[in-house]
């Protein structure tokens, strides 16, 4: 006997392209796709038989920094590391991240790498899109172990030195394009299709403000000789779109990227919080998609709400930006910021949010056999037991997963098959030992006395 046979109280499939939450239904998994949705209990070899399980297509996170916010924890909160109430990436995220890299060892990189993607598991998480930096190889290996789907983007730079000057205008010397480029390729050789295709590389040029003209137009020209997904921060602060004003003519970061051909289907924005409606507007008529991060926003006291880009007409996605790693923490954020700022109960509905992590991200990076339950798909999946107290009565399962539910309620996650989260716990290692490492590498930074300046501001 072979296959996987999962009970759920609740199976969230599609019939005529709109949500079916189905009751009481077993999936059954062979090899790592989906065989069969049956009301019956079907042969399997492994079964997974518990009332009060939510089956969803496994939850896709497509915006996530494992280890530049793991630098950034507990230090940042309450305005502390920024200038004037600024961004933080460039007093802290981008250089810590970078003298992190140097006094690391691999090894210890590899920790803290671990970690990350045991949060992002247990966060109900079945694929993860990683921007980072290349001199963090073990990100992959991390993916690889450990068994997430990976789609790894380590950033292209014209410079990794950029400094914002009093006037908000951010200035780079030298040119690491091509250097970066040189990177990116190797590591697209060593790691795109390994684990059976769980591994994958975006392409990843950092931001429009540390990006030139001439490496924009590369990376995308490479990308798409090779089909991959292009990512990259676009608007994520007034000084940015400053910035880009006084280098390109007054053009806005969305019209910069649009005039160098990155505006397309294959662009995955993250953020987008500076941008203006006719911005919005121009992405939407060329079918890019905003990836949401609502909370680390939420952070500083600023406003990135999901309705704002989803009622302007673009696909939009949802990612936790490195900060919390709880996608479902993360989704009942985009909720209620949304319904705040709109001050209207009816934006951003649960359906619609499911959407976002499940379907409208899949087809983000084209890719119709994930973000579904469906004979032939793949069988990547996520279970919310919602038995829990707070969970009860349940009447809507998905009002109830996006109004109440929490990463402390997953409880199966499923790779290509494989069940890599059971009743909430990682089965492959010691869930201790990898949160111990991690954080012992990142107190190592902490240390420095360029992290405590950082901080102190
Ligand atoms: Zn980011």
């Amino acid at each position: 006997m072979s296959g996987t046979a999962i009970f759920a109280s609740y199976v969230l499939t599609h019939r005529d392209g709109a949500q079916e939450v189905l009751r009481d239904h077993w999936v059954l998994l062979e090899g790592g796709r989906i065989a069969a949705i049956t009301a019956q209990r079907p042969q399997a070899a492994l079964v997974f038989d518990k009332p009060g399980r939510f089956l969803l297509p496994g939850l896709m996170n497509l915006h996530n920094h494992c280890f530049s916010e793991a630098v950034a924890r507990t230090h940042t909160e309450d305005g502390n590391g920024r200038r004037n109430n600024q961004s933080i990436v460039y007093t802290v995220l981008l250089p810590l991240t970078r003298r992190g890299i140097d006094i690391l060892s691999p090894q210890e990189r590899l920790a803290v790498a671990r970690l990350g993607i045991l949060q992002l598991l247990k966060g109900g998480a079945t694929t993860v899109m990683e921007p980072f930096r290349n001199g963090i190889p073990e990100m992959f290996d991390a993916a690889a172990e450990m068994g997430i789907r990976f789609y790894g983007a380590p950033y292209l730079f014209s410079t990794a030195d950029a400094v914002a000057g009093s006037d908000g205008v951010v200035r780079y010397a030298g040119n690491d394009g091509q250097a970066d480029l040189t990177a990116w390729n190797a590591l697209y050789e060593r790691w795109h299709g390994a684990a059976e295709g769980r591994i994958r590389l975006a392409m990843s040029p950092h931001a429009t403000d540390t990006c030139g003209p001439d490496l924009l137009r590369a990376c995308a020209e490479r990308a798409r000789a090779l089909g991959v997904p292009i990512t990259t921060h676009l608007a994520q602060s007034a000084q940015e779109v400053t910035t880009i004003a006084a280098r390109h003519g007054g053009r806005s970061p969305a019209e910069y990227l649009d005039w160098l051909g990155l505006l397309a289907p294959d662009l995955l924005a993250a953020h987008c919080i500076a941008s203006s409606e006719s911005d919005l507007a121009l992405m939407a008529a060329r079918g890019a998609t905003v990836l949401n991060c609502p909370r680390v926003f939420a952070r500083a006291g600023t406003i990135a709400a999901f309705g704002r880009f989803a009622r302007a007409g673009l696909r939009t996605a949802i990612g936790t930006d490195g900060y919390n790693m709880d996608l479902l923490g993360e989704m009942n954020a985009a909720s209620l910021i949304s319904k705040i700022v709109a001050a209207d109960a009816t934006i951003a509905s649960a359906p619609e949010l499911i959407d976002a992590v499940t379907a409208r991200a899949a087809e983000a990076i084209a890719r119709p056999d994930l973000g579904v339950i469906a004979p032939g798909a793949t069988a990547d999946l996520t279970a919310i037991d919602m038995t829990h107290p707070h969970l009860q009565p349940l009447g809507d399962p998905r009002r109830g997963l996006i109004a109440l539910a929490n990463r402390a309620n997953v409880d199966l996650v499923v790779v290509d098959g494989q069940v890599l989260i059971e009743n909430g716990r990682y089965l492959a290692a010691d869930e201790a030992a990898i949160t111990r490492a991690g954080a012992a590498a990142i107190e190592k930074i902490w240390a420095l006395p360029e992290a405590q300046a950082a901080f102190a501001n």
